[in-house]
């Protein structure tokens, strides 16, 4: 196996388009390059001499273990991080998360304050202010997983999947500081696929030095793909992995904050999805709803779980006839919602409704005329939800026949986004013949801002989220 030296790393460099004066971020593994004669020490010496004493090296030093130390926290970032804040030259900064090290010219003011900024990486940090003054970054060995930079775009962009955190450093003076630190994320993301923009763009050069495939790309333009690249799609930077919880997750704070501009309210009934609340709950979240429709049963075993995970309860579900189901429901001070496709079933919903119990009939198996025949009949009478799927399946067009100009429209109080072809075959929302896509949009044009619950006409998780899907694809295309 061949052996490089410092003079080879001097030549890579320099041939990958480095110059004297340059100010760069290098992010590295060591193991990747291969065997360098002189170790860490001589890859640092190299890009200290390329760039010269008019130019910077900056690496960045983040820790395992809180609280930071900058005098005595090694780094997790490999062997060559690890010597170099180690050097006497070298400044390293206070931040507790996302600490780097500096040497060369303008270091002490690249890592001022770098604690004080209130994030990690954005503006007031050091990578920001290296990628605002003409700034490069250095991948040697590593991927664009690795390039912190990138977080800045996040919270530059605000994305609604950032949290904030506190965390811990301690001062020069041994005390233990925490601080808090805003826009964390992750712990997965997909920022590998930024490579392709950043190749195609033309802000990137590839080379190698040793084994290691190297990428140099000017700092700044490469914040501002990443900016825009987040601007027109929020979830740029997450992995369409399904098995990957974190993204999934993310994602789902996407689709709540894309959820919170509309007037409605997006529901989902917990039967639906699955026995496991669990699931139930990670599903929900999953597509950004925060609001269930429980049966009495279902409602025992998600109570404790309920609590604190902000997810609100929507209605109760329960066949007509269920005093518990009644008395949870007023307990709740929501609605009961109670499937009805028989005269019988609807004069048992109207008798609740007349006692002042909040009681929603939902259309199921009946046609259209049969709850106009029921309505007619009763004075005090239940609101409808209304299951465009359910009409579908029985022949009939539920927004222009039924909703739009037909007699039932003013007892409508609640929407279910459930679908099916006219003969009886279950659909995914907007796929069948319930005109589902219609209403949704009718409903948001008036501000309705009372409840539409998804449904998937085939049960479990994986159904729940196709019928999802095809619920945030009609609502992103309108
Ligand atoms: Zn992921």
């Amino acid at each position: 196996m061949s052996v490089i030296n410092e003079s080879d790393i001097v030549l890579s460099l320099r041939n990958l388009g480095l110059v004297e004066g340059d100010k760069l971020l290098v992010h590295s593994s060591l193991k990747a390059i291969g065997l360098v004669a002189g170790g860490p020490d001589a890859v640092i010496k190299a890009l200290i001499e390329v760039v010269g004493p008019a130019g910077l090296i900056v690496m960045p030093t983040f820790v395992c273990e809180p609280p930071f130390d900058r005098c005595n926290s090694a780094t997790a970032l490999g062997d060559v991080a690890e010597r170099f804040w180690r050097r006497p030259d070298a400044v390293r900064s206070l931040h507790p998360t996302h600490s780097v090290a500096a040497v060369g010219y303008g270091a002490a003011d690249l890592i001022a304050g770098h604690e004080k900024a209130p994030t990690a990486y954005a503006e007031g940090t050091p990578y920001y202010k290296l990628a605002r003054s003409g700034g490069k970054v250095l991948l040697m060995g590593v991927d664009q997983d690795r390039n912190t930079t990138l977080h800045a775009a996040e919270a530059i962009t605000g994305v609604p999947y950032l949290d904030d955190i506190k965390a811990a450093y301690i001062d020069d003076e041994g005390c233990e500081i925490i601080i808090p630190v805003t826009a964390m994320a992750g712990p997965h993301r997909d920022f590998i696929g930024l490579d392709r923009l950043f190749r195609e763009r033309g802000i990137m050069r590839m080379g190698r030095i040793g084994k290691a495939i190297c990428r140099l790309m000017e700092a700044g333009p490469m914040l501002d793909i990443a900016v825009e690249a987040l601007s027109c799609d929020p979830a740029a930077v997450l992995c369409r992995n399904p098995a990957c919880q974190d993204c999934i997750r993310q994602r789902g704070r996407i689709k709540a904050a894309r959820l919170a501009e509309e007037d409605f309210h997006l529901a989902a009934v917990a039967g639906d999805i699955a026995n496991d609340p669990a699931v139930v709950l990670e599903t929900i979240k999953g597509e950004g709803i925060f609001a269930l429709e429980l049966t009495t049963v279902e409602y025992e075993a998600y109570r404790s779980l309920l609590q604190g995970e902000g997810v609100a309860i929507a209605a109760v579900r329960s066949r007509i006839g269920d005093e518990r189901a009644v008395a949870l429901a007023a307990r709740l001070s929501v609605p009961l919602v109670v499937p009805v496709g028989t005269a019988e079933e609807f004069k048992m919903a109207a008798s609740l409704a007349g006692k002042g119990i909040n009681v929603l009939v939902e259309n199921n198996g009946a046609p259209s005329s049969f709850y106009l025949e029921m309505y007619a009949g009763s004075y005090l009478s239940p609101g409808l939800a209304l299951n465009p799927g359910r009409f579908a399946a029985a022949g009939e067009k539920p927004f222009l026949g039924i909703f739009y100009n037909g007699g039932l429209r003013k007892r409508v109080m609640r929407f279910y986004i459930d679908d099916a072809l006219f003969d009886g075959t279950p659909a995914l929302p907007g796929q069948g013949n319930g005109e589902v896509k219609e209403i949704i949009s009718m409903l948001r044009c008036r501000g309705f801002g009372g409840t539409i619950a998804l449904r998937s006409c085939n049960k479990g998780a994986a159904a729940f989220r196709q019928a999802a899907e095809a619920f945030w694809c009609m609502l992103e295309n309108m």
